[in-house]
């Protein structure tokens, strides 16, 4: 490791290694296949690259994003690093030439498209070069249960094979789902590899979920607080995104926009009048920001909450990649996952597909409702862990949380949800709890469950936020699906038979307002 330490300080510049890229990078050193997982900006460039530099041979980088590409090879150009790429945006005898250059072992690096391991005459080039090691970035694209399957990724493990020596194999992803990592593994013919989840904790962002109160005053109040600071505005819909826009304009702050409907010219203004400052805040769907690289972004506020958390992560992660305390907000509201479970619909065709994607928006509601630390639950949710809180989300600092045991409420709650037989949603389970005369209750005769009115000093409200703090803290599931019902699991069980007790941070409401409701 202390070459390897020698040669960032020399061709980088930086004095270490942030903490993941060490043990990715010892793990390449020690000849194992390595499966990084991490974030967009948490460095997995330097984690192959350094290797590439300590092995003889040419290093084959496999990337699907062509811009990248030609930013990679212009960075290490600019280190004195000899790299190429070659993809489709290159001449017949542009590709000629660095494929001879390549034969001679000229480059280091050489990146490649995947599609270009469809041709033979490439695959043959391939074998006549001496790689120590591929590196495939955006590994995900090889499963398709990840959002960008690329057929020519299946070919990978091909072009491993036909190569003379078999080469190391670094794969690199920022998705967390066990799924996709399986395929990873499986398709690639990762042998035994080290698997190192690393880089998602961010200690500069605080992280701020926002609940029941009015959107657009929390925003205007957020952004009237933080003038003159840049910030990202992201909305679920094109619609939303041209009203939140003119919305903020007519307060009076420098608003732009940007999203897919938009033309190509309106969105690069819209892009550089951001970049320049002459807009503070960019009000933007999901189409902002791949690629924009604005180090002062000092605030992302999610308007509405995305489809799961890979999504929100990467959208948030925008703020703050200078290292200065940055602020990462998401207003949610229950209206959010019906959006989302709608979105989901219109796009994704296959039923097992769907329930996937219905869990996954399951856990990011969950995101919503824990009482954890938001970063401990972020950190986890990409399989992580957190050595201690982050001290500083909205859950973290909340004066008004406290440690309560709600042993009590949970097994009535978690009675109830049995003597419903598992078979009905979050709200009917609450409205029986409460006791409430609505029609549905009374006609499946629910009003003769013993556990009807349990709960009828709290109001309905209280109680959906109950047991969906249950749900998100594992005692409840949520069956996929549309309509989502209500079950027990097996953590559930042991709270049931008193042997385990549920004790939560959770808000403690100040004494008026128990006695106005009750
Ligand atoms: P990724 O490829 O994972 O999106 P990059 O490799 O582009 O991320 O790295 C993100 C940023 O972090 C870059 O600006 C890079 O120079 C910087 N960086 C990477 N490793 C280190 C390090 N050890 N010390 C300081 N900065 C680093």
């Amino acid at each position: 490791m202390a070459e390897a330490r020698e040669l960032l300080r020399k061709y980088y510049g930086y004095p270490d290694f942030r903490e993941g890229q060490k043990a990715v990078i010892a793990s390449l050193l020690e000849g194992r296949d390595t499966l990084g997982i991490m974030p967009t900006g948490g460095g997995k460039s330097i984690c192959y690259q350094i290797p590439a530099l300590m092995m003889s041979g040419t290093t084959i980088v496999i990337s699907p994003l062509i811009s990248l590409m030609k930013d990679q090879v212009d960075g290490l150009d600019s280190i004195g690093v000899p790299a190429a790429y070659i993809n489709s945006s290159l001449t017949y005898a542009q590709v000629e030439t660095r494929i001879r250059k390549a034969a001679r072992g000229e480059y280091k690096l050489l990146y490649v498209a995947p599609e270009r391991l469809e041709s033979e005459r490439f695959l043959d080039l391939l074998g006549e070069l001496t790689i120590p090691m591929v590196a495939v970035d955006e590994a995900h694209c090889v499963s398709q249960w990840g959002h960008d399957f690329r057929p020519s990724y299946m070919r990978i493990s091909e072009l491993v094979a036909h190569l003379p020596g078999r080469p190391q194999l670094a794969a690199f992803t920022a998705t967390a789902t066990d799924q996709v990592r399986e395929d990873i593994v499986r398709h690639l013919k990762l042998e035994a590899p080290g698997v190192f989840v690393t880089g998602f904790a961010r200690e500069n962002l605080s992280f701020t979920v926002v609940k029941g109160e009015n959107k657009r005053d929390v925003l205007t109040g957020y952004i009237r607080a933080h003038a003159g600071e840049a910030g990202i505005v992201y909305a679920a819909t094109r619609k939303e995104v041209d009203q939140l826009c003119e919305f903020l304009k007519k307060q009076g702050v420098a608003a732009g926009k940007y999203h897919a409907g938009m033309t190509d010219k309106e969105r690069a203004e819209a892009q550089e009048q951001f970049l320049y400052d002459e807009v503070r805040v960019m009000c933007a769907s999901n189409a902002f920001g791949m690629g924009i690289d604005k180090s002062n972004v000092r605030y992302v506020i999610h308007f509405n909450m995305p489809k799961n958390m890979e999504a929100y992560y990467q959208e948030a992660g925008r703020a703050g990649r200078d290292g200065e305390p940055s602020d990462c907000l998401l207003l949610f509201s229950p209206q959010d996952i019906l959006i989302q479970k709608f979105l989901i619909e219109q796009s994704v065709a296959s039923p097992e597909r769907q329930a996937q994607e219905y869990r996954r928006l399951q856990q990011m509601a969950d995101y919503c409702h824990t009482p954890q630390c938001l970063q401990r639950y972020i950190v986890r949710y990409f399989g992580g862990e957190l050595e201690q809180d982050c001290g500083q989300c909205s859950n973290c600092s909340s004066p008004d949380m406290e440690m309560t045991d709600i042993t009590l409420e949970a097994q009535q709650i978690f009675s109830c949800v049995r003597r419903m037989r598992e078979r009905f949603g979050v709200t009917l389970v609450a409205s029986v709890l409460k006791g409430s005369r609505n029609k549905k209750v009374l006609d499946f005769g629910f009003d003769e469950l013993s556990t009807y009115g349990l709960m009828k000093q709290r109001t309905e409200k209280e109680i959906v936020d109950l047991i969906q703090l249950l749900v998100a803290e594992g005692y409840l599931q949520l069956a996929e699906g549309k309509f989502p019902t209500v079950k027990l699991s097996s953590k559930a069980g042991a709270v049931l038979a008193g042997t385990e007790r549920v004790v939560q941070r959770i808000r403690v409401k100040p004494a008026a307002a128990v006695v106005q409701d009750a």
